[in-house]
């Protein structure tokens, strides 16, 4: 009977494929998981977990954002499988090197600001030192195989940085908290200041428990003479392992007796700004998140327009756009957030400052604008506007706490 034969074999030829294909899949699956499984950090449990039940902003297994969050991630990634022009550099953008002994001489003013390159700073205010959101990581990843890879060096060794106060983190995504750069930092005598449930993944590599400090919106820590209060932003968290929206993201006032700075972490456009510049503002500065923006995913991040405006609620005086130039995490050009920022903010006179990663500068006397990056082809916020939903209808938070609750 040969057609009965060659049925059977042909089954049991599928059967092995299925049987060695399977086999293959779960050992490259395996293999790929214990890559990156100390990256993916650890949920909160236990007192950290303590902490985050008694947040308002904590309801029913979660952190919410007062406002609703829509996305529209099938439209997104039509766009991203179609693909676009300049989405990173040809050649590495330029840096500017610095070196330990630049800062052998504190800021003249009291108040500098280095930018390392996407939300990665050093903030000399008032006599302290404030790292933020380092990433000195190859890549915005939990693996070092695959992600999105740096477009420049790190302008600085990591090892080379002065003594610093405080670590101050926005969030745990992972081109904002980096652990092979948690780890080269564990050498330093240093605090971690986090929002609600960031400090779990920190001490499970290894950062003793009594250097973090984990605050909820508008909790604030002293460091120095420094103040910092941790505020609202209007984002998410996750990082694979333990679920999205399991630690709170935060933006940051900085304010001491002399000068005030805002780091805006990540997150769209919302109320909350103009509540935070009527209590802690006037800022001196203003770092604001001002890439890796889409209208698909516009209450996540706020784009350039948008950070002009918040910049403005926030009553800010000189405003520095961060969070673009170091990592491809959207559809747009690598330069179209500074050249929308730019045209944004020219209408309305807003002194911005654009250094080079590297670049330093004090607000006090703020850089002339020196174009660095490529003229490339972008599109304008009138091609693509970005805006965040539910702002006609939204009243700012009281104290923050969520009034209403996302799905
Ligand atoms: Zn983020
Ligand atoms: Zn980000």
């Amino acid at each position: 009977m040969p057609e009965e034969t060659r049925g059977r074999r042909w089954r049991r030829r599928l059967w092995r494929l299925l049987k060695w294909g399977t086999a293959a899949f779960l050992l490259v699956g395996g293999a790929l998981m214990f890559e990156m499984w100390t990256a993916f950090g650890q949920p909160p449990k236990g007192e950290h977990l303590a902490r985050i039940q008694q947040s308002p902003r904590y309801i029913e297994g979660r952190f919410r954002n007062a406002l609703r969050r829509y996305d529209h991630m099938w439209d997104a990634a039509r766009r991203w499988v179609k693909g676009g022009p300049n989405r990173e550099p040809d050649a590495p953008p330029p840096i500017e090197r610095r070196q330990a002994s630049d800062y052998a001489t504190p800021p003249a003013s009291g108040l500098r600001i280095t930018w390392f390159g996407h939300s990665s700073m050093l903030i000399e205010i008032d006599g302290v030192r404030l790292l933020t959101d380092p990433v000195w990581g190859k890549r915005a990843s939990p693996s070092r195989l695959g992600g999105p890879a740096r477009f420049h060096e790190p302008p600085m060794a990591l090892e080379d940085l002065p003594a610093l106060d405080a670590v101050v983190i926005s969030h745990d995504h992972y081109d904002h908290l980096d652990w092979p750069t948690i780890t080269r930092l564990l050498a330093r005598d240093v605090r971690f200041i986090t929002p609600l449930g960031v400090g779990a993944h920190l001490q499970y590599w290894g950062v003793p428990a009594e250097r973090i400090t984990e605050l909820d919106w508008w909790g604030q820590a002293q460091v120095g003479a420094v103040t910092l209060h941790c505020t609202p932003a209007r984002h998410f968290s996750g990082r694979f392992l333990g679920g999205t929206d399991q630690t709170l993201w935060a933006s940051w006032a900085m304010v001491g007796p002399d000068h005030r700075a805002y780091f805006s972490g990540d997150g769209a456009m919302s109320p909350d700004f103009a509540v935070i510049g009527e209590r802690l503002g006037p800022f001196d500065v203003t770092l604001m998140e001002s890439g890796a923006y889409d209208p698909a995913w516009a209450d996540v991040h706020m784009g350039p327009e948008q950070a002009v405006e918040a910049h403005r609620a926030l009553r800010g005086r000189v405003l520095m756009p961060v969070h673009w130039g170091t990592f491809n995490l959207a559809l747009h050009g690598w330069t179209e957030p500074v050249e929308r920022l730019l045209a944004a903010a020219k209408p309305l006179g807003v002194p911005v400052v654009v250094p080079k990663p590297g670049g330093w500068f004090e607000p006090d006397a703020p850089p002339a604008l020196v174009r660095w990056w490529p003229e490339l082809p972008w599109q304008p916020a009138s091609e693509t506007p970005i805006v965040s939903s539910g702002l006609a209808q939204a009243l700012p938070a009281p104290d923050g706490v969520a009034v209403a609750v996302s799905e």
